[in-house]
């Protein structure tokens, strides 16, 4: 299937769809005014005058410098072109495509890691032979992200520069224990994932001057396994109700090391540190574990009521069901990575 077909595709229905919403000023056919209206102020146009396709990183962020902060990176556009149609973003000259960069179109182990470049569409993640074998919470993540077609444009790299508190792959790769690589004039650095949130829809990352490279995820080859469980409105599309992520390693019966996350938590994704320190050196399985973790939620996780989704009750409810399911998945999954 030609992926770069069905991504131009994406980005042509949003800009009709910009279009449409701008001709609502206009008077239905065959309905005459009574008197003159005056002429009405048109809005600020939202729309970037220069969509440009880097080949290069060191040409993105030349470019990215030379805007002078009026111009943004854009991959799939499955969040950035709707926001710029609702206003939510200033408005930008520039969109500069990321999606031709070869160093964000690599998926290869690179020693005792996975590199996941930022540009790949979640579709390919979750399809990928290494991302299933290695990092399961991740494809299962980018498995549920959308539909056909927004799995087919969304990227990795966008669902973390997004910065929402929510966002699958983003919930995935920090029980990963992700590393992210970013470019800007000063060069390419590594740093770890959760550094990069503000707050919810605020990133750490000036993405008027940087970009996304790609993400690092250690590779445990022996005793190892993750998974990812969501909650969605049965209607839903978008972000979940709740989602969970957990990354183990096990050492015979006992819990050796533990990874856990859950979204949407607070204003920026966090680990349940309480509950990793508490399952050390216990089996999941053991009476009275699984309760104990459940029991230490709410000093983990801040659930909020949120009026379109969920009241934090339920959250806290469902925040015990999932526990239960990736905790159990993935220790089962440990047991047969062997
Ligand atoms: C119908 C629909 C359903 C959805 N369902 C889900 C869902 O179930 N789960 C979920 O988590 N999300 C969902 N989303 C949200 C969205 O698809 C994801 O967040 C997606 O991964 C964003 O990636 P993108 O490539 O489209 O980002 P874009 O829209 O291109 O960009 C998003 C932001 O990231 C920045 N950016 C993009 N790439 C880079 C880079 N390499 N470096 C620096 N900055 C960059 C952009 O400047 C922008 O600020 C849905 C969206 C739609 C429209």
């Amino acid at each position: 299937m030609n992926i770069s077909f069905l991504r131009g595709g994406f980005l042509f229905i949003i800009k009709l769809q910009i279009g449409g919403r701008r001709s609502v000023h206009a008077p239905a056919s065959g309905v005459k005014p009574e008197r003159k209206v005056p002429p009405q102020k048109e809005p600020a146009d939202p729309m970037w005058k220069r969509y440009l396709f880097p080949e290069s990183l060191q040409e993105a962020v030349q470019a990215l410098g030379e805007a002078h902060g009026r111009a943004l990176p854009v991959a799939g556009g499955t969040d950035l072109l709707l926001e710029i149609q609702q206003g939510h973003r200033p408005p930008v000259d520039t969109l500069l495509d990321v999606t031709r960069i070869p160093e964000l179109n690599r998926l290869e182990r690179q020693g005792n890691a996975l590199f996941i470049g930022a540009a790949i569409p979640v579709g390919r993640i979750a399809a990928s032979e290494p991302v299933n074998r290695f990092a399961t919470a991740l494809a299962e993540a980018c498995g549920q992200i959308g539909g056909p077609q927004v799995r087919n444009v969304a990227t990795l790299g966008g669902n973390v520069a997004h910065a929402l508190p929510a966002a699958d792959g983003m919930i995935a790769l920090v029980a990963l224990g992700a590393e992210a690589w970013v470019a800007s004039p000063d060069g390419v650095r590594q740093v770890p994932l959760l550094s990069l949130f503000r707050g919810p829809g605020v990133s750490a990352l000036d993405l008027t001057h940087e970009i996304l490279v790609g993400f690092s995820l250690p590779v445990v080859e022996q005793g190892a396994g993750s998974a990812f469980a969501r909650v969605m409105r049965p209607q839903g599309v978008a972000l979940p109700i709740l989602n969970m992520a957990v990354w183990l390693r096990r050492e015979g019966n006992v819990v050796a090391e533990v990874r856990l996350t859950a979204g949407p938590s607070g204003s920026t994704p966090r680990r349940a540190e309480k509950i990793e320190e508490f399952l050390q050196g216990k089996t999941p399985l053991e009476e009275g574990v699984l309760s104990a973790c459940k029991a230490l939620l709410p000093q983990c996780f801040a659930f909020r009521t949120s009026p379109a989704r969920a009241t934090a009750e339920y959250r806290y409810h469902l925040s015990e069901v999932l526990l239960e399911k990736v905790l159990l998945t993935a220790w089962k999954r440990a047991e047969e990575c062997v």
